[in-house]
């Protein structure tokens, strides 16, 4: 019998629950950081946080298929013993059990089957670059039902619980399933609410992007919001934050342009993220306003960039204010 989007909610918020205690307990100390080969950054928080999230899956649902941004190959490669030995450390202290070094690499490469009516797609820490400054940064867990996205969690540990207030208590979990809506549930405990998004008014638009400006074209984005009127300001953070500050209604366009023609995204970098924005309300496309087609494997081979805005109406005004940009380079 297939899942139900509960049974699936409740493993995928116990897995993000305990890998957001991984990460607040390496940013109690000093995070270490290895150089993968595409020369981005990975911590041991982001090895530790994967192998407690694929242990839950693998245990409640060893059939479903999982695609995860790492590996425990180049962990065994860099960490040294030192390195595995801290991991060990990191992930026994998480689950309260003493565990080895190959049981944490045996979660961290599980994959269950492919081809299953369900992949999860994860990203244990999405933007590190941002954990590592300690500010932004999430840990994502987005569940493809047949190749769309259907379910997911987004962590955001370091989110103010309201961004207006940044010095009072941090930490915010988004959850969604498809039909069902977005709820916010601040980390720490406290009340769980429904967040909506309808916002219309082009005037009063803002606009989200990457702080990483080699992650996008930030000189698009600027020339988008002047062709289309958006007026309310462009702010940068990292990771997938960014759609649950759409969802939460305190932004309104999220527009993530190429950085490069044979750049391809991740679907790990937005399964969460997107049924979260879809699910209060928001619209989710490339930003030629084409859908988004996680079916094609670990990319969107198919699609150009990614754009999530508040509304059809603002959408709209996203795409056309793009072309036009792009245009305007052209000519
Ligand atoms: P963000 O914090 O929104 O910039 O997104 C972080 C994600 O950007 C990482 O998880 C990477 O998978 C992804 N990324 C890495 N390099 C690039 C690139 N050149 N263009 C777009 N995204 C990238
Ligand atoms: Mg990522």
């Amino acid at each position: 019998m297939s899942a139900s989007s509960t049974q699936l909610l409740n493993v995928a918020r116990r897995a993000g629950e305990r890998a957001s205690e991984i990460c607040r307990a390496v940013l109690s100390g000093t995070p270490m950081s290895l150089e993968k080969g595409d020369k981005s950054p990975v911590t041991l928080a982001d090895y530790g946080c994967q192998a407690v999230i694929l242990r839950e899956i693998a245990a409640a649902f060893p059939e479903h298929h999982i695609v995860a941004e790492e590996g425990s190959l180049h962990l065994k490669e860099s960490a040294g013993e030192e390195g595995a030995q801290h991991i060990v450390e990191l992930v026994s202290e998480n689950l309260g059990e003493k565990v080895s070094f190959d049981q944490v690499c045996g979660w961290i490469d599980h994959q269950g089957n492919e081809g299953a009516e369900f992949t999860w797609s994860i990203d244990p820490i999405d933007g590190t670059k941002g954990f590592l400054r300690r500010e932004q940064y999430a840990v994502a867990i987005g569940i493809l039902k047949n190749g769309v996205p259907y379910a997911g969690v987004l962590v955001c540990p370091n989110l103010p619980v309201d961004l207006n207030q940044p010095d009072g208590p941090r930490g915010v979990l988004y959850v969604a399933a498809k039909g069902e809506g977005t709820t916010r549930v601040p980390l720490d405990g406290g009340k769980e609410i429904s967040v909506t998004t309808n916002a219309t008014d082009l005037n009063a638009c803002r606009v989200l992007g990457s702080v990483e400006s080699a992650h996008g074209d930030p000189n698009l984005v600027v020339a988008m919001m002047e062709h289309a009127g958006m007026k309310g300001g462009f702010v940068r953070y990292d990771s997938q934050v960014k759609y649950g500050i759409l969802a939460d209604g305190n932004a309104e366009v999220y527009v993530r342009p190429r950085s490069r023609p044979d750049y391809r995204e991740n679907i790990w970098d937005h399964v969460a993220g997107v049924i979260v924005a879809e699910e209060a309300g928001g619209k989710v496309t490339d930003i030629d306003g084409k859908p988004l087609d996680f079916t094609l494997g670990n990319k969107l081979v198919e699609n150009r960039g990614v754009l999530a805005t508040a509304s059809v109406e603002i959408h709209e005004a996203a795409v056309a204010g793009i072309r036009t940009a792009e245009a305007a380079v052209e000519a």
